[in-house]
């Protein structure tokens, strides 16, 4: 479904990718980890189309599609979505007409018409009661006085709204009480199916006890160190980054 090959990426002049490489198949659960400025952010960014990125060697391929020919909404609408790390505020749009018309957005692209308002509704209704959030939210700007873990509900709702076929979550976890968190897991299991491939980067590995990734990849100073199953992401709760950079060294 996805594949990244030798990719090397600048920020402002400073190389911050320096070749990494990765294959996601559909129904695929991988984790990024790795320490604080190792460039996970900056991976999901670019594969999302993020602008600010200038990708100076290496390639992004999205079923067959050269995805740095695409523009962050031609591939929203190809179903490569990136859910939002610190989700902007958009004053007085409300959360219902945004998620109305990303989805509508996503239909058109699909050749479909708009979405019945009926239909919609009940795709709403739904989705916002396995989130555990109030039907209130809908008509709330968006994410305007939402605290953090209303935000991050939020996130997973639009993507269970969207369905992209490959979701990205950066930090999903990060400021979540294990209640919120137990939510916002089983919403992102939820989203799990032979078809869907999720990219989940998390600094931490709290998340990956509830949301059990196919495969984990250390990324350390813009590369890949190490990749492995579940297995590695509890290696490193228990001995953190440093075994693996001298290792790596
Ligand atoms: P992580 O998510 O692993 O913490 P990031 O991808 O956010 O790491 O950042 C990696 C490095 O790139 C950091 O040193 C950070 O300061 C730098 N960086 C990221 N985005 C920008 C930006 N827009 N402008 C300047 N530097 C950036
Ligand atoms: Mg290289
Ligand atoms: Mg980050």
């Amino acid at each position: 479904m996805l594949e990244v090959n030798d990719l090397h990426v600048t920020v402002e002049g400073n190389e911050i990718l320096k070749g990494l490489s990765l294959t996601i198949n559909p129904g695929e659960v991988h984790a990024i980890m790795g320490p604080n400025g190792s460039g996970k952010s900056t991976l999901s960014a670019v594969i999302a189309g993020k602008e600010e990125y200038e990708v100076t060697q290496g390639t992004i391929t999205y079923e067959g599609r050269d995805v740095l020919e695409m523009d962050i909404e031609e591939r929203a609408r190809a179903g490569l979505l990136l859910g939002f790390q610190y989700p902007v505020e958009i004053p007085g749009v409300k959360n219902i007409y945004l998620l109305k018309a990303a989805l509508n957005a996503q239909r058109e692209a699909q050749g479909l018409g708009e979405i019945p308002a009926p239909e919609f509704m009940k795709l709403i209704k739904e989705k916002i009661a396995s989130m555990q959030m109030d039907a209130s939210f809908l008509q709330r700007a968006v994410n305007e006085g939402f605290s953090g873990g209303e935000k991050k509900r939020n996130e997973i709702l639009q993507m269970l709204v969207l369905q992209p076929k490959l979701a990205m979550l950066d930090e999903i976890d990060s400021g979540l009480d294990i209640d919120a968190m137990r939510v916002v897991a089983s919403g992102v299991n939820s989203l799990r199916n032979d078809e869907r491939a999720i990219l989940l980067v998390t600094h931490y590995q709290r998340l990956l006890d509830y949301v059990v990734p196919d495969q984990v990849h250390v990324l350390i100073d813009g590369r890949i160190v190490r990749s492995g199953d579940a297995e590695l992401a509890r290696e490193l709760e228990a001995n953190g980054y440093e075994g693996i950079e001298e290792s790596a060294a």
